[in-house]
Parts: structure tokens; C-alpha cells; sequence
């Protein structure tokens, strides 16, 4: 009798109250778990009110915004993110290309690279502002295109990666995305369109036509545009006039086609 009286009386209402009051009240001073947050400073709003002075009297303060210096970091991060970059390709970089031994076509194509990522933000809104490094396969075309991607994305420039095969695959499998897709492509800060032109068959009429209005766009508007293909201008001519002469111009400054025999591939090394 004794035991269950007692078994009762732990369960009073006053009683349970308390627990119930202790354990809110235990999980409000708990801290924060440390990892919630990117930025403690800011707690991921990328800025804070600070209160400054505003005038003499007493209570003439007001709050200003303050942006955090987390703020270009995750405006980099963002940008990353939606320039469907690879983690693999993240790695390409023009300090990790290598350029000893390699044919002279190669060391240029690698000069050409290094000259435009040192030279864009002067380049940039010119008619001339892009690169095209053409030719052969295997001689690092995408290592250093990625790279100068890689080197303007850290800089706070957006760049948008449409690999030619992959990109079109992805286009024909979402056709209700492809308007806002193509629109993308068109207004990217800068293009990347590694392997245009890749394939045993000859480019489709529905590819050449959304080729043409992006590079059209970006032509008229002086939007950079990286390319790396296996054709050569005059081959892209056949294919389209007007996209060959605009690549053309556009490149002008920052052409390498990369002829020669199978001694430049780095694959077969
Ligand atoms: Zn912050």
C-alpha cells in the first residue's frame, strides 16, 4: 500500500508541471549547435544593423546595414553551384597544367589561356572577349578552359559550363525547361561550351538553330563565350556561316587551333 501511495504522489499535477517547465526551460539555454550556421558572425543573413550616431541629441542613432564578409564567399559558392561545374573540373587549374614537353601548339594553346584570364575584366564588354581553342583532341583544350573558368568563378564571375552532348541530351529530355534553359545560356555572364560539335554525326537542325540563337545573343550583347570543339572555323562554316563568322570575330584575339599529328595527344603518352 505503502509503495503505490507513494507511486501516486509522484505523479500530482504541481509535480509534473515543474518537469515540464524544467525541460523548456533547459532546451531555451542550450546552445545552438555549433554547425547550424556557415557564419556565426551574421547567423547567414550575409550582413548585420550596426547602430551608428546620426546626430547630437541624445537618441539620434540609427541602424545601417553592414555587409559580412561571408557575403562574397557564398556569392562564389552560389555561383559555383550554378555553373554545373564538376567537382572533378573544380580541380583544373592553370598552376596544375603541365606544359613541359609538350609540342608547341600546346604551350601556345596554354599562353592563350593564361593571357585571357590575366587580361578579361579589360577584354570584357569588347567584341573580342573570347576564346576558342580548337583542334585535336587530347591536348588539355578542357583542362584550360575549365581553368579559366575555375580562376573567373573565384573572382565573382559567373560562368555557365554547357557541355555539348550532356547539355542538348538534357535540353531534349525537359522540353517545357528549354526556353528558360536557352535563355540562361544566352545571358550567362560568361559561356563555356566545352566539345561543340561533338559526335559521329553531323549536328541536328533543332541543335544548330539554339546554337545560333545563343551565340547570336551573345554576339549583339558582347558576352564572353569559351569553346573548346575539334572543328576548325572553316568546318563550323559549313555547318553555319553565321555562327562560324561571329565565333570568328568574337575569338579573334584568342584562337588557338591545335593541328599536328597524334604527338599531341597527352593521352597516348
Ligand atoms: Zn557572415
Amino acid at each position: 500500500m505503502q509503495s503505490i501511495k507513494s507511486a501516486v504522489k509522484d505523479f500530482n499535477l504541481e509535480d509534473i508541471k515543474k518537469r515540464v517547465s524544467l525541460l523548456t526551460s533547459t532546451a531555451k539555454t542550450e546552445p545552438e549547435p555549433k554547425d547550424k550556421y556557415l557564419c556565426h558572425k551574421c547567423k547567414d543573413e550575409e550582413g548585420f544593423l550596426i547602430r551608428v550616431k546620426a546626430g547630437d541629441g541624445p537618441f539620434d542613432y540609427r541602424d545601417v546595414w553592414h555587409d559580412c564578409e561571408c557575403k562574397n564567399e557564398r556569392r562564389i559558392e552560389r555561383l559555383m553551384k550554378s555553373s554545373k561545374i564538376t567537382e572533378e573540373f573544380q580541380s583544373k587549374r592553370l598552376n596544375n597544367f603541365n606544359i613541359e614537353g609538350r609540342p608547341l601548339a600546346v604551350v601556345q594553346a596554354f599562353e592563350a589561356a593564361e593571357n585571357y584570364a590575366k587580361g578579361f575584366r579589360s577584354i570584357k564588354d569588347t567584341r573580342h572577349n573570347s576564346i576558342a581553342l580548337l583542334g585535336r583532341p587530347g591536348c588539355g583544350k578542357t583542362h584550360l578552359l575549365m581553368a579559366i573558368s575555375n580562376h573567373l568563378l573565384k573572382n565573382g564571375v559567373g560562368v555557365v559550363y554547357f557541355p555539348w552532348v550532356e547539355g542538348f541530351n538534357e535540353i531534349k529530355d525537359n522540353l517545357d525547361m528549354m526556353e528558360s534553359r536557352i535563355r540562361q545560356l544566352q545571358q550567362a555572364e560568361v559561356l563555356y561550351i566545352d566539345d561543340m560539335f561533338k559526335g559521329r554525326r553531323e549536328p541536328t537542325d533543332f541543335q544548330m538553330e539554339q546554337l545560333f540563337a545563343i551565340i547570336n545573343y551573345r554576339y549583339l550583347e558582347k558576352k564572353p563565350i569559351l569553346i573548346s570543339s575539334e572543328k576548325t572555323v572553316m568546318q563550323i562554316c559549313e555547318y553555319d556561316e553565321g555562327i562560324g563568322s561571329r565565333i570568328n570575330e568574337m575569338c579573334k584575339e584568342y584562337k588557338v587551333v591545335l593541328t599536328g599529328g597524334i604527338e599531341l595527344n597527352y593521352r597516348l603518352q
